[in-house]
């Protein structure tokens, strides 16, 4: 439920209504804005049927909220959240790239995909330490030595990075080199680890299930701010379908409608989404116009070695290709890419 104060409400009735939420053993989440101040309510609103709220000074009106995630609804929270991070700020009007190779291989490898993207104005480096892979066989990431030679290169080109984390053990042991920590789909449902990362309150990324609705999505998002960590960042990577042409099917749509029911920022990968080189960059275009915040792309300096992920990555060459086709988009969209 939110109980939306009237214009002219002042300052003692909000007190007053959050008090008697409190009261009530419910919390009270306010959001400030030009015109009217609402209050979000958490908790087992049925304590408030016999109350009437809506008849305390102030008070304007009582609208239910029937979605089960609340403070990440766009009706607990009009404005869009922006995040920043060091000298990054995500959201808001800008665009924000965030590339790497999908997998830490070596101290050179990830290092010379930093300076290259370094030099090409990236300031964010993605790479797998721990890597949950569809087969127990394939290579499963270098753990932290991974991560070691990941924040090597980030702190020599002055980059953030983020790195998945796959269960609460790794967790602990990537948490101190983490700037985002990445939630990957395979995990996007796994509860504990979900609340683990909130109470971290760093920033998270979290990526859409495989086959989870945005509902889903969104209520996994409540989990991590639930722990009062609302720095939390949506990533649509394609879902689950009949379709075979692609490793998954972009969910275009996802980036409109989490716009509509979140205030939260909304990225897009479309390197996991097609899974083929040669569709990321007109996905990207496609995402980019329908208003994305950022852009997640697997980078590699030579894709015919990668142990994980090869045939979707860019090269550096494809990647600067897709900075010079999206950076018009980007600014018909009204924002700069950072
Ligand atoms: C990744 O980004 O490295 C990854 C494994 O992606 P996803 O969780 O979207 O499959
Ligand atoms: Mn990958």
């Amino acid at each position: 439920m939110i109980i939306v104060m009237k214009s002219k409400a002042t300052k003692e009735n909000i007190e007053s209504v959050v008090d008697k939420l409190h009261k009530y053993g419910l919390e009270a989440h306010l959001s400030t804005g030009k015109q009217v101040t609402i209050i979000g309510v958490v908790g087992d609103k049925a304590v408030l049927s016999n109350k009437n709220m809506e008849l305390l000074p102030g008070v304007d009106k009582l609208v239910p909220i029937t979605e089960t995630y609340k403070l990440v609804n766009r009706k607990f929270t009009e404005k869009n959240t922006t995040i920043k991070i060091k000298d990054v700020i995500i959201g808001g009007s800008n665009f924000t790239m965030i590339a790497g190779p999908c997998s830490v291989e070596s101290e050179e490898q990830v290092y010379n995909t930093a300076q290259y993207l370094h030099e090409s104005g990236i300031k964010i480096l993605r790479g797998g330490a721990f890597k949950p892979r569809t087969s127990p066989y394939s290579f499963q990431g270098l753990g932290e030595e991974g991560l070691i030679y990941m924040k090597k290169a980030a702190k020599d080109f002055d980059m953030l990075m983020v790195s998945e984390v796959t269960s609460i053990r790794a967790l602990d042991i990537a948490e101190p080199y983490l700037d985002i920590i990445q939630i990957g789909a395979r995990n996007m449902q796994n509860y504990e680890l979900l609340k683990e990362v909130g109470r971290t309150h760093k920033p998270v990324f979290l990526k859409r299930g495989l086959s989870a609705t945005i509902d889903e999505w969104l209520n996994a998002a409540e989990y991590i701010i639930r722990e009062n960590n609302s720095k939390v960042i949506l990533c649509e990577r394609g879902i689950r379908t009949f379709e075979t042409a692609t490793r998954n099917t972009l969910d275009i749509s996802a980036v409109p409608v989490v716009k509509a029911k979140s205030h939260l920022p909304i990225f897009v990968d479309p390197s996991h989404a097609s899974g083929v080189k040669d569709y990321i960059i007109p996905l990207a275009r496609a995402a980019v116009a329908a208003d994305c915040d950022g852009l997640m792309v697997e980078v590699h300096p030579h894709p015919e070695q990668a142990l994980s992920d090869g045939a979707q990555a860019l090269t550096p060459i494809d990647f600067t290709e897709l900075l010079r086709q999206i950076k018009p988009i980007v600014n018909i969209m009204g924002r700069n890419i950072t």
